[in-house]
């Protein structure tokens, strides 16, 4: 039987639509923002930003944000969200957080 280069059923989180097709949001990430690197680097920002909201200085359900999304042409997927600088990474609390998602789209930069 003549076999196919292109795997079809080779499962990566990073090239599949979010469940609502928008734009990626952390929720899309789905169980990478479990992944071990993923905790390592988010407690790395969050000792950067002394453990407290960048907004509004409130130390409670701190999340960290990203300011842009990188798209990688070549690979046709985003970047793991552990693989950004630490400057595009920031401390919010959830609240902050939401605020700042239901106001602003993330800026998706294509590399
Ligand atoms: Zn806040
Ligand atoms: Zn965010």
């Amino acid at each position: 039987m003549y076999r196919r280069f292109k795997p079809t059923n080779s499962k990566d989180i990073r090239s599949e639509p979010d469940e609502n097709r928008k734009e990626p949001t952390h929720g899309s990430y789905g169980g990478l923002l479990f992944d071990k690197r993923w905790r390592n680097k988010r407690e790395e920002i969050l000792q950067k930003d002394n453990c407290i909201c960048r907004i509004c200085k409130s130390s409670e359900e701190l999340q960290v944000h990203h300011r842009q999304y990188h798209y990688l042409k070549a690979e046709k997927k985003f970047k793991f969200p552990w693989d950004y600088p630490d400057q595009l990474l920031i401390t919010l609390c959830e609240k902050c957080h939401q605020k700042g998602h239901n106001k602003y789209k993330v800026p998706i930069i294509y590399l």
